[in-house]
């Protein structure tokens, strides 16, 4: 039986397979230091614990949830928005979803018909291109140079534009480069957006992870035009270190946000009962634990940084927000007698223990993505076997 035509065209997940690749060989008793996780290395906070477990204890997870989600969680998902973006929700606005990646997945089905077009700035978040695909959408891809901060321009969004151009998609804080829009830039782009009525996907997740006094502006705050054009993607994995409870949501006009929920209705019923529960009292509840989790994470670029960014050939833009370093090692494949990214990082896997991402996944091929997520010690011997493995292969 073959396969779907769809089902063929599809890559899998790079970051979920280099992890893995690391722990494959983890299992084989190798000291692997993996830098691939995309998720917080803390556990979830204690209340967020609690409240699940009273939330099975008293019968209450036991059922079947509506398909767009408690009507509690998605008020309480407007009211966390009020409070944040100061931009007014009501229920109807909000769909709870399995993650925020299964939020962007039926946003893309709802939304886009065969051939639409959708705005990708290079480099991008390896589910993008994807599940618009999945869609039977087309991705366009924009490449952002590094000198320009990794950031799309409204100049180049107008080359990139057609007739077909439905949807852009933003991300900021971004994974993988951890670069943040200014508001200036987000203006325009969003000024852009609404005159030829594209659809702005806007990828909040990292919007409480920024850095050194960095501001992450939500795009939909900007004008009323622009909240309109704006759905926000958004959850509570990556801010409350939830990524194994699966809960995120889409925030946005009611028509999409009804289309969205009649197709979760017809493919999951509902997102995770307990998980539900939690997330009320993650966007509830005391907020102090997400600050301290803030704080360890620009504790860590701050000391890591320097750190990567002297190792031969490693050239990083300090990131703003996310937890990742996303250096430019073009001079260190050179150095080393490379010519592709994902060759150098399968050897540093195989020959130092280190796992890394190939930037090959997220449309850079001279980069690679470096997770800060894990302990101090870790970086710092990462950082040592990374340096002894370019001597090695030195070849000057
Ligand atoms: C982690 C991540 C998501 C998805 O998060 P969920 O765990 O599915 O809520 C979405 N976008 C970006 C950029 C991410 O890094």
């Amino acid at each position: 039986m073959d396969i779907s035509m769809r089902a063929q065209k599809l890559e899998p997940s790079v970051t979920l397979a280099a992890s893995a690749k690391a722990n494959a060989l983890k299992a084989q008793g190798q000291n692997v230091l993996s830098l691939t996780v995309g998720e917080p290395d803390f556990t979830t906070p204690k209340n967020i614990q609690q409240a699940a477990i009273q939330a099975i204890e008293s019968g209450k997870a036991s059922y079947y949830t509506p398909s767009a989600g408690i009507k509690e969680l998605r008020q309480a998902v407007a009211t966390y928005i009020k409070s944040n973006y100061q931009l007014d929700y009501q229920v109807e606005n909000v769909i709870v979803t399995d993650g925020a990646k299964f939020a962007l997945y039926l946003l893309f089905q709802a939304v886009l018909n065969p051939l639409d077009e959708v705005i990708i700035p290079v480099p991008y978040w390896v589910s993008y291109g994807e599940q618009v695909k999945l869609a039977e959408g087309v991705p366009v891809f924009v490449s952002c140079a590094q000198e320009q901060e990794f950031k799309v321009t409204v100049a180049q969004l107008e080359e990139a534009r057609t007739e077909k151009t439905k949807i852009l998609i933003l991300n900021s804080p971004s994974n993988p480069t951890g670069m943040i829009y200014s508001e200036k830039e987000l203006r325009a782009i969003g000024e852009w957006a609404v005159l030829h009525d594209i659809l702005i996907v806007s990828d909040d997740i990292y919007g409480k992870l920024v850095y050194n006094g960095a501001v992450f502006t939500p795009i939909a705050t900007l004008s009323e035009a622009i909240q309109k054009q704006t759905i926000i993607i958004n959850g509570v994995s990556k801010s409350y270190a939830m990524t194994g409870w699966r809960i995120g949501y889409a925030v946005g006009d009611k028509a999409i946000i009804a289309t969205m929920n009649d197709i979760a209705s017809q493919s999951t019923s509902n997102p995770t009962a307990v998980s539900q529960y939690a997330a009320i009292e993650a966007l509830s509840g005391e907020q102090d634990t997400v600050e301290t989790m803030r704080q360890a994470f620009e504790e860590r670029l701050n000391k890591v940084y320097p750190m990567f960014a002297a190792l031969p050939g490693f050239k990083i833009e300090k990131p703003h927000g996310a937890f990742y370093l996303f250096p430019n090692i073009k001079e260190t494949m050179d150095l080393c007698g490379y010519t592709d990214v994902t060759d150098w990082v399968d050897d540093l896997l195989a020959e130092a223990h280190v796992a890394l991402v190939t930037g090959a996944g997220f449309g850079a091929p001279e980069n690679v993505r470096i997770s800060y997520a894990t302990d101090l010690d870790t970086l710092e011997e990462a950082v040592a076997r990374i340096a002894a493995f370019i001597e090695a292969k030195s070849t000057r």
